[in-house]
């Protein structure tokens, strides 16, 4: 929200305040409705003459969608069917869709290309994968055009340090590690034994502004004519939970305490993106690559005792 308005678009924010926070929205930009609400949503893109929609609004835990799948289906699927219909209703064309990289399960090779097999191992991945098979018929019966952004690992913070993740429970690695380190209370590593150089997960850490700004290159490429597609949205370097740990460790100038436990159910050895096509197609340039600074922005922004204290 905050790179559309320096871009100077007009932004009106939808938000249950579920899992989101008031204090992140401008005043007067925020309408406190859930995606169920169809005709509310109907009315609202109808009154702020909506031209396009992101869609960021799904619960995004792996764990979580393990021992409650029928939240994750009711959620993401129920809510996107809901704000798909609505936007037919109001007649808006444009929507970008917050999808994610568990849409390809446990590759065979990394990095992962746009057109490898979609078989999701998790409730969390299936559900994005349904909301990507029905956008693919709202464009062709409704010709609703759509980017779906397959993203890898969000994270990091707003460089200014003003905005950052505030999950609760939080359930992300660098927030963890970073909370381990100012509390004593170790972090749990998850696996030491997946096929990866030391045992543990690989993963493609993007920074957020970086991944907003693959919002408006897409929101740009519709609202230009540009047709529905799906995109990777990581950098194609993975590190393993151990890199980061040694990561926020020279950013932070301590030790992170830290266990060994068991694999997390539904979790794959390597995701990492094949970052080529949006760079290629949109244009996408990302501009922090690299590891410490991402651990630095978002330890600014946890060392702050993030935005709520
Ligand atoms: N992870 C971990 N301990 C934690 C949280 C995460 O070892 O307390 C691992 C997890 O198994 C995965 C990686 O860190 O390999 C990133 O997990 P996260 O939940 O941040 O993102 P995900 O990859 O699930 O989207």
């Amino acid at each position: 929200m905050r790179l559309l308005l320096q871009q100077g678009y007009e932004v009106a924010v939808v938000d249950d305040l579920s899992r989101g926070y008031r204090h992140n929205v401008p005043p007067g930009c925020l309408y406190q409705l859930s995606l169920v609400e169809t005709n509310a949503l109907t009315e609202l893109m109808r009154q702020t003459a909506c031209e396009a929609v992101i869609h960021f609004a799904g619960l995004i835990s792996v764990g979580e969608s393990m021992r409650e799948p029928e939240r994750y289906l009711a959620n993401n699927v129920g809510g996107s069917l809901s704000l798909l219909t609505a936007m037919v209703q109001a007649g808006v064309k444009h929507l970008v869709f917050s999808s994610t990289a568990a849409v390809y399960g446990n590759p065979h090779t990394t990095p992962i290309l746009e057109s490898f097999p979609i078989q999701p191992v998790n409730p969390y991945g299936e559900s994005k994968v349904m909301v990507e098979t029905m956008l693919r018929w709202f464009d062709q019966i409704h010709r609703l055009t759509n980017i779906s952004l397959r993203y890898f690992n969000a994270s990091g913070a707003d460089p200014e340090g003003r905005l950052g993740e505030e999950h609760e429970p939080e359930t992300h690695l660098i927030p963890l590690v970073l909370r381990a380190v100012m509390t004593g209370e170790p972090a749990t590593i998850f696996g030491n034994d997946y096929d990866t150089p030391d045992g543990t997960c690989i993963r493609d850490y993007v920074h957020v502004d970086d991944l907003a700004q693959a919002h408006i290159l897409a929101v740009e490429h519709l609202l230009g004519g540009g047709a529905s597609d799906q995109f990777n949205v990581g950098t194609g370097t993975g590190h393993t939970v151990l890199e980061i740990i040694r990561a926020v460790e020279e950013v932070t100038g301590k030790k992170v305490p830290y266990l060994w436990g068991a694999r997390r159910d539904g979790d794959a050895a390597s995701l990492v993106a094949a970052s080529g096509k949006l760079r290629g197609k949109l244009g996408w340039n990302p501009k922090y690559t690299g590891l410490s600074t991402i651990v630095e922005h978002a330890w600014n922004f946890a060392s702050k005792g993030g935005r709520r204290s």
